[in-house]
């Protein structure tokens, strides 16, 4: 039964549209070989394999063993060589390739089928003696290590060693005899170390490297890299088996990486590196820092050609830039990867505007290619070009930005100072990707060693982080946490600045400007604009937000939090007055002093944006936010009265304490906010829409065009409140034009923030010109967790322990809160069909609950002015994956 189960594949059964099968790697490897590119054969155990051992406690399905068996049989018969064959031997490569490129999350074993028995040939057809025993010991190192756990520590221990008594300082310097006689102390202290268990047989070793390559799946790195990059664990890895070509069979041998375009920047120009007698793992790991790929046409000039025509060859196959790996071996040149090239937020729109340009792809398809995400890299800072600084090394550009942070010496400590908010710079001698977790909360990555694509690099520019690699001449103590630069030594407290756009380095931290928004920037805008459907507001404030909104695309304001506009010290005394008033005659003077701030403050929002709708939200403010602190206040008192020296300043603080305790709240954001203010002090409101339209008014007149006024009432649950309020707002309205003389359009709508105003929303409907969903107070609300206190507390362990996918105030909990959402707008269309809708909580500048919002068929979204472009982009892609 289980025969039918196909799970082993041989290259030419393959093709990129088995991805999901095959892995990444493995596909394309089948499709490189079908268009002719060259490639060494191999075989693909499948990602269903996988799967099936992972979900049966590590045990392989029926029949596993016999078809890789079989693939083995059929992969010597076509190269013409044979596993552990004395006279013509087949050595392998082992390595993982999931669906979603996971660079160097996952083991690799390399020179599979070396053993005493082969190496004697290997060496003879080689005619290189010292290569042979070198890929020995090297085989014996890393299938011990990755396969058989034993501890790195043995090996490296010995080779240094034999290098002490040799009297070198280089792997490269040590001779073939050194290496045999090494290879002999490897195997004998492997075999130490399992216990007499050690096997040389090759077939066994095959079978024992797939299944070390399936169980790196679930290895810890690989864990924390699926998790910050949202790929599901149930997918499983493939793993290729694959005949090894040599790049270190001496100086006409090599290996290397290249991209068909920049990754940093995505301009169309040869990047890469190479070495040459060296095996891939020397490029990515970083230990030997390696060449740029130009200078390979002075060494190996036909295969420098030939790969020059392979990737364009690749690029123009796959409609992507592609990242390739390669090696030479006796001038022979050999693909042996080929993906769709990570690359910086910079270089993805370069790229998808320069390929639209090229006629390689459609605009939608560029559309769909950006994530984005990738836009708010772009909006990062740099270093401010007007400030001079010399810096004190220069490394490698390896991630582009600018960091400022303390230094950091590992992982652990990077990711804890990092977590608590603290700006770090991690630095290594050089990053391996189990320090994954301290790159991803550090603000920057400096390493002495490397190249511009090894792992550090990698991995910091596909998660945006900034990174200067193989820093030359910086000494690391890792012990005592300093790094020496230059003459200084530099400890855990002190500051530098990153520069991953040059590579250099300086000493303490240097002031950072926003980036300039470049012409593919915007290009990408436009087609965004042609194809979304949702309209894209900003949440602002003042007038500089509002123009910034309006410069990054937005076509209004969403949300104009007019609580926000007392934060200022200077403003909070007159708000508090307004609140603390002691009867009526008390507020109106409060609102009196209060109304033209708000007056300017609406004038210069719509003067930012005439011609564009408004919707400006009456007062919501949370009092304890806006009150003196019940304790505090109290204290202020006590003290007064001890010490009384000021008679009349006690009279006042101990009235207001009598306030204060009077509007103190048990749970203030349940309390009296938004409307239920505004219901017991209506003159809030009265004096809101009377600052409103005189503002409307007065742009209107003095720049000959104004704004779509949208009143907005917030926190409403019954249908009676919003009536009471509209009415409020209308007469105050209405007077006004009466007294100026003059009209205007407006509206008068609500937020739906609250349950039960969702689950009316076709009642709250009669009174509403518009909804604007409040998705921070719904999701409050709706879920029952407090949006101030949770996140640090029990809401981020759900997140931690996968308890909850995705913080609900970052990204809108569909299920639930999404159902408030769609029960809001439908049953609010029953009652007006052309019922305006909108959202204005975080969520509408998450791209996730975006696609949600276009789903649900919202008119709009609004959120924070830097999110504007991301919103714009990510609602075009919902519309064209709807
Ligand atoms: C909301 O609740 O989603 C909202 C936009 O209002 P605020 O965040 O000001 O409560
Ligand atoms: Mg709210």
């Amino acid at each position: 039964m289980t025969d039918q189960t196909k799970y082993v594949y041989d290259l030419s059964e393959g093709d990129v549209t088995l991805k999901p099968l095959l892995g990444g790697k493995g596909a394309n490897l089948a499709e490189m070989a079908k268009i002719g590119v060259p490639v060494p054969d191999a075989f693909t155990v499948t990602t269903q394999a996988c799967v099936a051992a992972m979900n049966n406690g590590g045990d392989w399905p029926e029949g596993l063993a016999d078809q890789i068996d079989a693939g083995l049989a059929r992969l010597e018969e076509r190269t013409g060589k044979k596993l552990g064959s004395a006279e013509n031997p087949l050595l392998v490569s082992v390595r993982s390739g999931a669906v979603f490129s996971m660079p160097g999350m996952m083991d690799t074993i390399l020179n599979l089928g070396i053993s005493d028995d082969t190496v004697g040939s290997v060496a003879q057809l080689a005619g290189n003696e010292r290569f042979a025993w070198d890929c020995y010991r090297r085989f014996i190192q890393m299938y011990g290590e990755v396969v058989e756990g034993i501890s790195p520590h043995v090996f490296e221990d010995a080779l240094t060693a034999m290098k002490v008594d040799r009297g070198v300082d280089q792997d490269t310097d040590l001779t073939a005899e050194d290496l045999k006689a090494l290879t002999d102390q490897f195997k004998e202290l492997a075999n130490r170390e399992l216990g007499g268990e050690w096997t040389s047989d090759p077939k066994e070793q095959l079978l024992r490297a797939v299944n070390a390559v399936f169980a790196s799946w679930l290895n810890p790195r690989a864990e924390v890299y699926r998790k910050s990059q949202g790929i599901s664990r149930d997918l499983g890895t493939a793993v290729n088996v694959q005949m090894m070509v040599f790049g270190n069979r001496g100086e006409t041998s090599a290996t290397g990486v290249c991209f068909s375009r920049n990754p940093s920047t995505g301009a169309k120009e040869l990047y890469g590196e190479f070495l040459t007698n060296a095996q891939g793992e020397d490029v990515v790991a970083g230990i030997r820092t390696p060449r740029p790929l130009e200078e390979m046409e002075g060494v190996l000039p036909e295969a420098f050609h030939e790969l020059l025509a392979t990737m364009d060859k690749l690029e123009l196959h796959n409609k992507d830039m592609q990242d390739m790996e390669f090696t030479i071996e006796d001038r022979k040149l050999y693909m042996l990867q080929t993906r769709n090239g990570k690359r910086t937020a910079a270089a993805t729109v370069k790229t998808a505007v320069d390929m639209v340009d090229e006629g390689l792809i459609t605009t939608d398809e560029a559309l769909l290619r950006i994530n984005p995400s990738d836009l708010d890299a772009l909006l990062h800072p740099g270093i401010d070009p007007n400030h001079t600084a010399t810096s004190i090394v220069k490394g490698l550009p390896a991630s582009p930005g600018a960091a400022v942070g303390a230094l950091s010496f590992n992982a652990d400590d990077a990711a804890e100072r990092g977590g608590a908010g603290e700006q770090v710079i991690l630095v290594r001698y050089e990053t391996t990707p189990d320090d994954i977790h301290g790159v991803m909360k550090a603000q920057g990555v400096l390493t002495a060693h490397g190249g511009m694509t090894s792992h550090a690099a990698v991995v910091a520019r596909g998660m945006g982080i900034t990174c200067v690699a193989g820093a030359p001449g910086i000494k690391i103590d890792t012990i005592n946490e300093t790094v020496t630069i230059g003459d200084t030594v530099y400890g855990k407290d002190d500051v530098v600045t990153l520069n991953g756009s040059t590579g250099e380095v300086f000493a303490g931290a240097l002031p950072l400007v926003p980036p300039a928004i470049n012409e593919d920037f915007e290009k990408v805008g436009e087609w965004a604009d042609q194809a979304r459907r949702l309209g894209v507001r900003a949440n602002a404030e003042n007038f500089e937000d509002a123009s910034k909104a309006r410069e990054l695309g937005a076509e209004g304001i969403g949300l104009a939090r007019t609580e926000h506009m007392f934060m200022a010290a200077d403003r909070l005394p007159a708000v508090r007055k307004m609140i603390l008033a002691e009867n009526e005659e008390q507020r109106a003077a409060a609102l009196a002093e209060i109304l033209p701030m708000q007056q300017a403050d609406f004038e210069g929002i719509f003067t930012a944006m005439k011609g564009l709708p408004v919707t400006v939200r009456l007062l919501d403010p949370p009092l304890h936010e806006f009150l003196p602190n019940l304790v505090d206040q109290s204290v202020l008192v006590k003290e007064l009265e001890l010490t009384g020296a000021d008679a009349a300043k006690l009279e006042a603080e101990k009235a207001t304490l009598a306030q204060v305790k009077k509007l103190h709240e048990q749970n203030p954001m349940l309390g009296t906010r938004g409307c239920r203010l505004a219901m017991l002090y209506p003159s809030i409101p009265e004096m809101q829409a009377r600052a409103i339209i005189r503002a409307a008014l007065a742009v209107l007149e003095r720049e000959g065009e104004t704004v779509g006024v949208e009143i907005m009432i917030p926190l409403v649950a019954f249908e009676s409140e919003l009536k009471a309020q509209r009415d409020i707002v209308v007469a105050a309205v209405e007077d006004e034009f009466e007294k100026a003389g003059k009209k205007l359009d407006y509206l008068v709508g609500t937020m739906i923030e609250i349950p039960r105003a969702a689950l009316t929303a076709d009642q709250i409907a009669n009174q509403a010109d518009f909804f604007s969903f409040g998705t921070n107070d719904l999701t409050q609300t709706g879920i029952g967790i407090s949006r101030d206190d949770a996140e640090a507390g029990f809401l981020g362990a759900y997140v931690e322990t996968e308890v909850i996918e995705k913080n609900p105030f970052e990204s809108l909990d569909a299920d639930g809160v999404g159902q408030l959402v769609a029960i809001g707008v439908e049953k609010g269309r029953a009652t007006k069909p052309d019922l305006k809708t909108g959202v204005c909580g975080e969520h509408g500048g998450d791209p996730a609950s975006i696609e949600f919002f276009n789903k649900v068929g919202l008119d709009y979204v609004s959120c924070s002015p830097f999110r504007v472009p991301i919103a714009r982009l990510a609602a075009a892609r919902a519309a064209l994956q709807a």
